[in-house]
């Protein structure tokens, strides 16, 4: 059996595919196995699915453990699902870390996919070397991470990063996915932008990346959308920036493939809410798109791994 020095093996649960990679002390993917996440199949279908996925990369290796990123409020400490979307059924309240750690016989971290691709770029990505990262994911959702000195800051209650769920002026009155009204997502998600072109032109798109070709054929209503729903973020973006003043700022997930049409507003208004002493801050797009959260969580076992040799 061969010992891949320091590798661990990452994992991303999605709501439509699961992705798990053999990663190396630096970062590196080895390589790589995907499937179909069936979700619809509940938990333990979930968990084999993972199972597959982990024998397949580590095959023939002896990973220091498994990190998992999944969609949904994880516990970081417990490794358990405390909600999450009902396209993965019955996934809250699911034990993660224990039930993969006595299928897989290694330790087992788990946190949300944000933070696992927030670690991901800050370790190996477009914020490596940097002290402290704010990440911005934007895609089906508003979601975001703070890391610092290599560590995700959690909150109190495992909810920290939702930016999705703060009022944005731009979305007053519209109805948010976690219930409520007037909440950034509700305007600058992928969906969102989609229903703002449907209410504008009458025509049902299913993907942002429609809206960008019509954009690109000329319609000033499907430039319009993708410009409102980036400025909707950088002015909250800007916003979080004065409450936490990162070194850097990442900007990933399926919205940023719009280009420029999106980035330049969203930049744009972002700036405009910065604190003169902010004013340089680095705002860069994601460097290893979905490859980071596969990277981040493997970290987290590595790091969990060289803290308790630390002890020992
Ligand atoms: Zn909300």
């Amino acid at each position: 059996m061969s010992d891949v020095v320091g590798c661990a093996v990452g994992v991303d649960i999605g709501g439509t595919k699961t992705v798990a990679a053999l990663v190396d002390a630096g970062g590196g993917i080895i390589g790589r196995a995907v499937e179909a996440t069936p979700g619809s199949d509940g938990p333990d279908a979930i968990l084999a699915t993972v199972l597959r996925l982990v024998r397949a990369v580590a095959d023939g290796t002896r990973p220091r453990g498994v990190g998992v990123g999944s969609a949904g409020v994880i516990d970081h400490r417990s490794g358990v699902v405390l909600s999450a979307t009902s396209v993965l059924r019955d996934w809250a309240g699911t034990p993660v870390r224990e039930r993969l750690s006595d299928m897989t016989g290694l330790p087992v971290r788990v946190v949300n996919d944000v933070h696992a691709h927030a670690l991901g770029e800050a370790w190996a990505g477009a914020a490596a070397g940097a002290e402290s990262v704010l990440m911005i994911a934007v895609g089906t959702g508003v979601g975001a991470s703070f890391v610092r000195s290599g560590e995700v800051w959690f909150g109190a209650h495992d909810v920290a990063g939702h930016l999705g769920h703060i009022p944005a002026a731009a979305a007053e009155g519209r109805p948010c996915v976690c219930g409520r009204t007037g909440h950034l997502e509700a305007v600058a998600a992928g969906p969102a932008i989609c229903a703002l072109y449907a209410e504008r032109t009458g025509r049902t798109v299913t993907d942002v990346q429609e809206i960008v070709r019509c954009a690109a054929a000329g319609s000033a209503e499907a430039a319009g959308v993708l410009a409102e729903g980036g400025r909707a973020l950088g002015a909250a973006v800007g916003g979080a920036i004065n409450l936490l003043d990162p070194e850097v700022v990442v900007v990933g997930g399926g919205v940023v493939g719009a280009g420029e049409l999106w980035w330049a507003p969203m930049e744009s208004a972002l700036r405009d809410q910065l604190l003169p002493t902010t004013a340089g801050i680095r705002v860069v797009r994601s460097k290893l798109g979905s490859d980071a959260a596969l990277a981040g969580a493997a970290r987290l076992v590595l790091d969990a791994d060289r803290k308790m040799k630390e002890r020992h």
